[in-house]
């Protein structure tokens, strides 16, 4: 299948705080796909309170993976509401290769395949600053201790109140993500390497960038991303 025709997917891979999911929303917006993050999805459900999104909150809050077959499912059920044909960017699926050989048969029953995978690449001490650093606001600003502080130390600066340290962000925790992230999904690197679907983008400057990085590095191996946005 020629790769114009393999269906508009971009699955982005790299460890935690690499900067997936800012990169996924601007890459998903800039071409009209839908952007699919599973992260997302399981907060979505955990908000809602699911029974999908207790059974998660337990892996989630501990920095472990969700199970395959939970994940192969919501990503599976969540295809068949978007619209037939359109592009996906793919961020946090697959993160197993059970999970990504899941995604290839499901796409497969289309007629559609992985396009290009774009692994996002930083060094793992500013992954973990980035994430352990990482504060909210409950209104959703975000801030960094380390890159982007408050002015007053735990309050945000808009409103005064006090900022939330998600639990998956507290060190121990993030250690774990990343540890998990280097035995688990580092694999797909060579599942994707293997049949030159893999490209390398530099993922440590600022976010516009990495987008440049990303947006060269896909319209380089997928064409089709670069010659039909919104399509
Ligand atoms: P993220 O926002 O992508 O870092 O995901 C947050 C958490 O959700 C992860 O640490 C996992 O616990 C869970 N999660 C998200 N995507 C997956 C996936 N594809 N497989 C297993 N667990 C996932």
């Amino acid at each position: 299948m020629a790769r114009e025709t393999a269906g508009r997917i971009v699955v982005l891979l790299g460890a935690p705080g690499v900067g997936k999911g800012t990169q996924g929303v601007r890459l998903g917006r800039e071409l009209g796909w839908a952007h699919v993050s599973t992260g997302d999805l399981l907060r979505a459900a955990l908000r809602d309170g699911t029974s999908l999104g207790l059974e998660a909150r337990k892996y989630m809050d501990a920095g472990e993976l969700v199970p395959d077959g939970v994940m192969i499912d919501l990503v599976r059920e969540h295809l068949v509401g978007l619209e037939p044909g359109r592009g996906v960017v793919f961020d946090g699926f697959p993160r197993t290769v059970q999970q990504a050989e899941a995604l290839d048969r499901a796409l497969a029953r289309e007629g559609r395949a992985v396009g290009a995978v774009a692994l996002l690449d930083a060094p793992e001490a500013v992954l973990f600053k980035r994430i352990s650093g990482r504060r909210s606001s409950p209104g959703g600003r975000v801030y960094n201790v380390y890159f982007d502080p408050p002015r007053r130390d735990g309050f945000c600066d808009d409103t005064g109140e006090p900022l939330i340290h998600r639990a998956d962000d507290q060190p121990e925790t993030v250690r774990t993500r990343l540890a998990v992230y280097q035995e688990v999904t580092a694999p797909l690197i060579g599942h994707y390497d293997a049949p030159g679907l893999l490209v390398r983008v530099d993922a440590e400057g600022d976010i516009d960038q990495v987008y440049a990085a990303l947006q060269a590095a896909v319209a380089e191996a997928h064409p089709a991303a670069d010659a039909a946005p919104g399509s």
